[in-house]
């Protein structure tokens, strides 16, 4: 089936904006830096990338008679919190299973910023002591068997959505959408720069670049510190989300390229180049960006164009996802 085949139920205001960033291009020197700005691409609950990867699996939800969302993430998760908001937004139930993915000291990490928003929205946040993971386990299969035991019919979406078959198509759409921006500017953006955790925001961009005429590369940053399962985790969804688009090829394996560098030791611990990339874009740009992902992404792309891998004359198109209400729980890091 091709893209434009499958139902999409839109849950953000439309193309998400794209605008440069001309402060941080000219403190790296020879670049144009943009960004696109999943953080503001919807009126539910602060939006990111993870509604946008929802309005691909909510019409399977609603035409299998779901009642209830179902899913799973550490403490701060910022995909509960978008699950939380769609569902509140259709009417429907969330459940929410949020393990101790984050060793973090914070004394309010488990009520303020995505949790607490999970909470406001009317989700049932079940805390629970497991690690991180992205894989299946039993909390889960108790959350969906207690939805059912009382009548409900759940939908079970996993972590990040990504390991679901529709996880990828929202950002497919979104390799279309910026192809139609490159149109309307007059632009072209020859390298993208994105975090990878879970794996289907970068996997579904490079299904939906492959299918372009013009190459361009699109540079995963890891942000979990377990780089091998993160390339592993995107390499088959992009092959899979390749093929439910009829892409007609196979993906080449250098099409799929997730560096590490800038994780630090643990998923949602900032390190110091985490750090300074977020004081360097707020301070530059007014942007916010949070230390568990977008601060991490960040501190890839500005060494990259610092060390010339990102070559001069580069125009760079930065993937803001989102995830600036975890910002609340790392309060001990800007006092
Ligand atoms: C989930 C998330 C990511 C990572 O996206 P994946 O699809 O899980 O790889 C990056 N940034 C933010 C803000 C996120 O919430």
């Amino acid at each position: 089936m091709r893209l434009e085949q499958f139902p999409r139920h839109p849950l953000t205001f439309g193309p998400s904006p794209v605008h440069p960033m001309p402060r941080l291009s000219a403190h790296l020197g020879d670049v144009q830096v943009w960004a696109k700005r999943e953080d503001v691409n919807s009126g539910l609950a602060y939006g990111g990338n993870k509604t946008r990867k929802l309005e691909y699996l909510l019409p399977d939800a609603l035409a299998k008679g779901a009642d209830t969302l179902v899913s799973i993430g550490g403490v701060q998760s910022n995909h509960t919190r978008q699950v939380a908001a769609v569902a509140a937004s259709l009417g429907m139930k969330a459940v929410l299973v949020q393990e101790q993915w984050v060793d973090w000291p914070d004394a309010v990490n488990d009520r303020v910023g995505n949790i607490l928003l999970s909470r406001l929205m009317g989700a049932e946040v079940r805390l629970v002591d497991e690690g991180f993971g992205i894989g299946f386990k039993s909390s889960w299969e108790q959350a969906l068997a207690d939805v059912a035991e009382r009548g409900g019919t759940p939908y079970g979406i996993p972590a990040g959505a990504s390991d679901h078959e529709l996880g990828g198509l929202g950002f497919a759409n979104w390799a279309y959408e910026v192809q139609r921006q490159e149109q309307e500017l007059g632009i072209f953006f020859d390298t993208v720069v994105v975090c990878s955790v879970t794996g289907s925001t970068h996997a579904g961009m490079i299904a939906g670049f492959a299918g372009q005429d013009r190459p361009r590369r699109v540079i995963g940053i890891d942000a979990s510190a377990r780089i091998a399962e993160t390339r592993a985790q995107v390499e088959r969804i992009a092959r899979r989300t390749a093929d439910l688009i009829d892409l007609g090829r196979d993906l080449r394996d250098d099409e799929i390229t997730v560096l590490e560098g800038w994780a630090g030791d643990a998923y949602g611990i900032p390190v110091a180049s985490t750090l300074d990339a977020m004081r360097l874009t707020g301070r530059l740009e007014g942007v916010v960006l949070d230390p568990v992902y977008e601060g991490k992404s960040m501190a890839g792309l500005i060494d990259l164009v610092q060390d010339g891998r990102i070559p001069a004359g580069s125009t760079v198109l930065y993937a803001h996802l989102g995830g600036q209400p975890a910002l609340n729980a790392y309060s001990a890091l800007f006092r």
